[in-house]
């Protein structure tokens, strides 16, 4: 008797079977055909909040710019210190804007406000409430005190001449308080990447639109939409566009001249009406990846003349799953030409989660903080690749990567939070 073998496994020497990578493969591959922005804008200091700065800030001053009490206080010369007490006469006073124009000599000292210049002569300040008044000008000090203290240096937050800020930093609302420190008002950033995208499905309507039976309102274009904007680029919204090879051909060539990035999402499965790879190959250079991972295995991943291409999966879950895992990354690297460092943390977990080994899985969980300060995650429920709102109830994947056989509740995994793939 025959016994018939049903072949589930792809063979190699199939030219048309995909390559399946790792998650970190497939990135690498992609980061590699990045070439960064170079263009650069020239904008108002408050208006390079988040952007990506071009050029490296060379310190044009010292800060602070004068040698200042950090204190208020009297200053002197720290050869007065006494070893037991010592009275010093008050030869005048030293405002933060109007400075003490004299010379303090020995025995003499000036009463000082906080970021007052010290005054010739001084190098020591005595905070007022370490002090005695004895007479209208004089004062007692006693010991204890050390030469130099409660003194900031000239130049000692940022020396002249010094890089205070990277090119390819992306500006925090400290480095904005920074540059006004040093007096620019405008400053060179590079300019956003534009990335054009839009969905495909004959079964999806926009909203607004009545649904029909079997139809679906379109919610790839709003999460797309909304990671976009997170990540700082210009977004250009195409629309829905039918599965027919025609319609997308035409809306994969007038996204590739407007945009540095192209993005569709669904048909790239095998599906009947799956053009994506067809269409790419035709216009551009298409690669086409399985990846060991879940959600979102299949990635159509190319150029586009100028653009890159990212052809993400259908399923709401897979379409953020692959953005932030591949899309994210690459426009980071094209933005600041530096590369992509997941931001993770380690957690304890609350719960079982069943695993088998062999692909990468991105549970989607809640994360809490601990009264220790610690990190404990909950997987959630709802796992399935197209329940959005597993993205909307949680706040962090929980990174199970290919050897997991699974997680006890107890076990430290590795979760990233979704708030740092903004
Ligand atoms: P596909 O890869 O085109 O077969 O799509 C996979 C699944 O995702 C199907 O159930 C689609 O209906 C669904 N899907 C595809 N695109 C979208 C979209 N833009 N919004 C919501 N669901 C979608
Ligand atoms: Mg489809």
């Amino acid at each position: 008797m025959t016994r018939q073998v049903l072949n589930t496994v792809t063979s190699c020497a199939d030219p048309e079977a995909p390559e399946t990578l790792t998650v970190a493969a497939a990135r690498e591959r992609i980061l590699q055909s990045v070439t960064p922005i170079e263009t650069v804008e020239r904008l108002a200091l408050r208006d390079g909040l988040s952007r990506i700065l071009a050029e490296n800030i060379v310190s044009p001053m010292d800060v602070p710019g004068h040698t200042n009490s950090a204190m208020d206080g009297f200053a002197m010369s720290g050869e007065d210190l006494p070893d037991d007490f010592v009275n010093l006469h008050v030869i005048g006073t030293a405002y933060a804007g109007a400075s003490f124009q004299g010379t303090c000599g020995s025995g003499e000292c000036v009463r000082i406000m906080t970021g007052a210049p010290m005054p010739d002569g001084t190098d020591t300040v005595v905070m007022q409430e370490q002090t005695m008044a004895i007479e209208e000008d004089q004062i007692r000090i006693g010991d204890g005190h050390r030469v130099g203290q409660n003194v900031r240096q000239a130049g000692e937050d940022i020396a002249l001449g010094t890089v205070v800020l990277e090119a390819g930093r992306q500006l925090i609302p400290a480095d904005l308080g920074m540059l006004a420190s040093l007096g620019f008002g405008e400053i060179s950033v590079r300019r956003r990447p534009k990335v054009a995208f839009f969905s495909t499905g004959d079964e999806l309507r926009s909203v607004g639109e009545p649904l029909e039976e079997g139809e679906l309102y379109d919610s790839n274009r709003y999460t797309l939409f909304g990671m976009l904007r997170r990540a700082g680029a210009e977004v250009i919204d195409l629309g829905v566009v039918k599965d027919h090879p025609e319609a997308l051909s035409q809306a994969f060539t007038e996204a590739a001249k407007v945009a540095d990035v192209v993005l569709s999402s669904g048909g790239v499965s095998v599906g009947e009406a799956d053009y994506t790879k067809l269409i790419l190959q035709k216009l551009g250079e298409m690669q086409f990846w399985k990846i060991a991972m879940k959600p979102g295995r299949p990635l159509t991943f190319g150029r586009l003349q100028d653009a890159l291409f990212f052809g993400l999966p259908g399923n709401p879950v897979a379409v953020m799953v692959t953005f932030y895992q591949f899309v994210q990354p690459a426009l980071h690297t094209l933005s600041t030409g530096k590369p992509y460092l997941p931001f993770t943390l380690q957690a304890r977990s609350e719960c079982k989660i069943r695993k088998r080994p062999g692909r990468f899985e991105f549970i989607r969980g809640r994360m809490n903080q601990t009264p220790e300060g610690t990190f404990s995650v909950l997987s959630l429920s709802q796992q399935g690749s197209g329940v959005l709102s597993s993205m909307s109830k949680g706040d962090c994947f929980i990174l199970l990567d290919a050897s997991c056989d699974g997680v006890d509740t107890g076990d430290t995994v590795t979760i990233q939070p979704f708030f740092s793939l903004v």
